[in-house]
């Protein structure tokens, strides 16, 4: 325990992630804002649902930072002070509480705005930092108020405060995202369900599990021309290629997937021939840690 009661323990992180790849850390389970204050007193870094992480094989020796108990938690009650009949201001929802479990309660509540990001399995906070989405929706489109915490305190700015856009915010790296308040339009459960059902149809044949999501970003040629990542990897025959106890996914070349067991270095082996291979420079999409580890 430390000071502030904040739960401290050494831990692997693979299992904190999706990939299922990491060693250990010092992992501090936040609950409060003293104890997060607390953890941010040495260097320290933030971790989500760990859906967009490849962590090396000997972890970091920096704090990790994971929010737990209430600032996991959601209240979806709308404030009364702030709603109105065209528009839903709720309580707080704490930044580590996971988005797919907040997608289908707002489903069931027929409360629309969010469901451009079904499927994205990552933590409201770290969705939010990175304005994670899709093509039919991103997080800011559902904020109403962020709450941020930094070593010299705490602030709540609206998102008007802050610039976002394509798969990022301007909020700085390891200022936490301790909790949201979401903006969100009265619909029907019908109607969100199939907003909802439209944005996972383009999800089909790409891999769910024990993969941290796209390897790459789609590259834009020297023509001008955007391309597809996953096609330039599929064109390369690189689809099922295994190292170790990673693969390049059969069924999207753009996913890596760990069969079981795999290494951060079998992960960084299969991104460095998937560059080799497919002569167009491609920038990662997940984040390293530590970035050291870069190919
Ligand atoms: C199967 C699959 C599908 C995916 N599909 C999509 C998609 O369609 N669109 C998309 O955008 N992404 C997608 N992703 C990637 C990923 O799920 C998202 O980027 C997600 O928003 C990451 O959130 P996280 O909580 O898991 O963050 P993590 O992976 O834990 O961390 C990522 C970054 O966010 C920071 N961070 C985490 N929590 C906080 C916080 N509370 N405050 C401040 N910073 C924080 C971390 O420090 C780190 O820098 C997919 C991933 C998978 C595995």
């Amino acid at each position: 325990m430390s000071r502030t009661g904040a739960r401290v323990e050494r831990q692997p992180l693979a299992r904190y992630t999706t990939l299922g790849v990491g060693g250990e850390a010092e992992i501090w389970f936040v609950e409060t804002l003293e104890q997060l204050a607390e953890a941010m007193e040495q260097p320290y870094r933030v971790l989500g649902g760990g859906s967009n992480l490849v962590i090396s094989d000997a972890g970091v020796p920096e704090r990790v930072i994971r929010l737990s108990g209430p600032l996991a938690e959601r209240d979806l009650t709308p404030d009364p002070e702030l709603s109105t009949d065209a528009e839903i201001v709720t309580g707080w929802v704490g930044g580590g509480a996971p988005l797919p479990g907040l997608l289908r309660a707002l489903q069931k509540l027929g409360w629309s705005g969010l469901e451009g990001t079904v499927g994205i399995p990552g933590q409201v906070g770290g969705s939010v930092w990175m304005n994670a989405g899709t093509r039919f929706g991103e997080m800011f489109d559902g904020l109403h108020t962020i709450e941020i915490v930094t070593p010299q305190g705490v602030r709540q700015v609206s998102p008007d405060d802050l610039a976002w856009g394509y798969r990022h915010s301007d909020i700085p790296r390891n200022h936490v995202v301790s909790r949201v308040r979401l903006k969100l339009r009265p619909s029907t459960p019908d109607a969100v369900q199939e907003a909802m059902n439209q944005a996972d149809l383009a999800r089909k044949g790409q891999p769910k599990n024990k993969t941290p999501g796209c390897a790459f970003k789609n590259p834009t040629l020297p023509d001008g021309h955007k391309v597809s990542a996953g096609k330039l990897i599929d064109e390369a025959g690189l689809k099922g290629t295994r190292v170790g106890n990673a693969m390049i996914a059969p069924e999207h070349g753009n996913f890596i997937v760990n069969l079981g067991g795999a290494t951060a270095a079998d992960v960084h082996a299969l991104l460095g021939l998937i560059r080799e291979r497919v002569g167009v420079p491609l920038e990662l999409e997940y984040e390293l840690w530590p970035a050291a580890d870069a190919t």
